[in-house]
């Protein structure tokens, strides 16, 4: 499924008034967008709202949107995030068809760029070091200090330059900069560095260049080699934007991109910068890129939320221009949404307690029929087996019930979903009263209908699964991984708000049908939430199910 027009057109936000407004006048016959990923990491949320918002614009306005690899530093950029990049925006929905683009395919047009500038006495190579130039640089209140290099020849400069690529000086001795403005009130405007020497070889173009291209120098460029209309980035790139332009008013560049800046996702309990997220991977709290737990692609999607509810998501939290925090019980409540219509119900037993129906013969079986969902007969339905031993959850059993308890108790009465009433009749508990075995009577009369055979109404109703053919899983309960609001808010590390308990792994009891489950169907196991067997670890005969959300929000009611 690699369509970009399966989901609905998004709803009215400031950047589609601007491109109608383009095409409307003329400005643009066609727009074309960009999601422009530095491949030095796994994609997470955030980026799903940017990849939504590039891919959705062109999808609503007939337009295309690439994929461009903004791949200037190789000294973080690997081979192995560019394909999961791919993969993730493939498994959003999304099709970039020809156009994949990488701006390190322009890095000769940059350098020809560049010397271009040098022989406009627009840009200069620099030998102060990093300090210096950061310590020349000025403040937001003081202007910033002239280099003494800043009136080198253009000769020198051309000399200089070409040395730097063909590899003569070693890492961070010399830079080129812009010649700007030094005063400039905007300090992206001070004398930007262009170029920086890195003997290092790159996952795309290998060990061709020893000298790369700064973000700000290649981004609106490559922008405009692609014939991209609308350069669409974060806010934090706002003050870049002067810049931005000031490139394209200075080069022969073939457009005339304009960039436009939306506020970024933040998300609640979770963290989304690159550096943290690597963090937690390299410190082993998460078991990788992919832990079920992350806000990456990869995790999102090895817990099994599917790339409708993350669209669906990024729709309803719209385009803006004010920061924001996003509640992720509304991602949570997308996913509900989706596996509500389409998740096959099934019944599993998390904290098995056996129950054993005195009064049915041992080795009787009866056959049962289960819809597999209550409100579409065309899902079909099962078959499931009711037998003398069942397995029925520990906390449908109280010793001593609560007021408004309806399910068992010695002496209670429950109906089985899908089967008959049955009463407990007797408790077997350990020396320390931990719940052991319950005994108890079926009703024969209550097969359908909630009524006991002498016409009394049963209030509660019980999932559970026959002992004799159920099968045994291991299951993980997945939580927030931090058990605060805003872990990242500064002043305490923020792994010191890590839930403890945000996996959980127990092992559970399914009705026999799970055995022949695959991976890809998402299940909604009974009162219990949404699950899905690990794409990863679950082997047949040793099945592995990941909750991939709870059936109800319960962080905003119980916390
Ligand atoms: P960094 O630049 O620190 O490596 P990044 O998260 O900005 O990290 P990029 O690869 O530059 O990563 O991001 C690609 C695109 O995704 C950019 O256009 C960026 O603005 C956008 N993006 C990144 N994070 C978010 C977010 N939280 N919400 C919306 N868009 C985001
Ligand atoms: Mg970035």
């Amino acid at each position: 499924m690699t369509s970009n027009e399966q989901s609905s057109t998004t709803p009215n936000n400031f950047l589609k008034t601007i491109i109608d407004e383009d095409l409307k006048s003329g400005k643009h016959s066609s727009v074309v967008t960009r999601f422009p990923p530095e491949p030095n990491g796994y994609l997470h949320i955030g980026h799903a709202k940017s990849i939504c918002i590039n891919f959705g614009l062109a999808r609503d306005f007939g337009g295309r949107c690439h994929l461009r690899f903004d791949d200037t530093n190789p000294a973080k950029e690997e081979q192995e995030y560019i394909d999961s990049i791919k993969d993730s925006v493939r498994w959003l929905g999304f099709d970039w068809g020809e156009h994949l683009h990488y701006a390190s395919d322009n890095f000769e047009q940059l350098f020809q760029w560049a010397i271009f500038l040098i022989h406009k006495g627009k840009a200069y190579v620099e030998d102060l070091n990093v300090e210096q130039i950061r310590a020349y640089r000025g403040t937001l209140t003081e202007p910033g200090t002239e280099s003494p290099f800043r009136s080198r020849s253009i000769e020198e400069n051309l000399d200089l330059f070409n040395r730097m690529r063909s590899g003569e000086f070693p890492d961070g001795t010399r830079v080129l900069r812009a010649k700007i403005d030094m005063a400039s009130p905007n300090i992206s405007l001070r004398d930007p560095v262009l170029y920086r020497i890195l003997h290092t070889p790159h996952p795309h173009v290998g060990d061709a260049w020893k000298i790369y291209p700064m973000y700000d120098f290649a981004h609106g460029q490559t922008d405009a080699i692609e014939g991209i209309t609308h350069s669409i980035c974060t806010l934090e790139f706002e003050s870049h934007k002067p810049l931005y332009e000031w490139f394209l008013d200075n080069l022969p560049v073939p457009a005339r991109p304009r960039q436009y800046e939306f506020a970024r996702l933040n998300l609640t309990y979770t963290v989304m910068s690159k550096r943290k997220l690597q963090e937690l991977v390299q410190l082993g709290i998460v078991s990788g890129w992919d832990d079920p737990r992350l806000p990456t692609l990869v995790g999102i999607k090895r817990r099994g939320y599917t790339p409708g509810a993350v669209r669906n998501f990024c729709e309803q939290i719209g385009v803006g221009r004010s920061d924001s925090w996003i509640d992720v019980s509304l991602l949570e409540e997308c996913v509900r949404a989706e596996l509500n219509e389409s998740a096959p119900r099934a019944m599993a037993v998390l904290r098995p307690v056996k129950f054993i129906i005195d009064n049915y013969p041992v080795d009787q079986a009866e056959e049962l029929h289960a819809p597999n969902h209550p409100q579409k007969p065309e899902m079909g339905g099962r078959i499931i087996q009711f037998t003398r031993e069942i397995w029925i959850d520990a906390d449908d059993f109280m010793e001593v019930p609560s007021k408004g308890f309806y399910r068992l108790s010695v002496g209670g009465e429950v109906k089985l979903r899908f089967g008959y009433i049955i009463k407990c009749t007797g408790v077997i508990m350990n020396e320390q009263g931990a719940v052991m075995e319950l005994h108890g009577e079926y009703d024969p009369a209550s097969r359908e209908g909630i009524h006991t055979a002498d016409g009394r109404k049963v209030k509660g109703v019980i999932h559970w699964v026959s002992a004799h053919n159920a099968v045994t899983a291991e299951v993980r309960l997945f939580d927030r991984l931090f058990n605060v609001p805003n872990p990242d808010k500064g002043g305490i590390d923020y792994k010191e708000y890590l839930n403890p308990l945000s996996v959980v792994s127990i092992p559970a009891q399914l009705e026999a049908s799970l055995a022949s489950s695959d991976s890809e169907t998402r299940y909604q196991f009974e009162r219990m939430g949404y699950f899905r067997q690990d794409p990863k670890d679950s082997l047949p005969g040793k099945l592995v199910f990941n909750r991939i959300v709870t059936l109800r929000d319960v962080w905003s009611t119980n916390k």
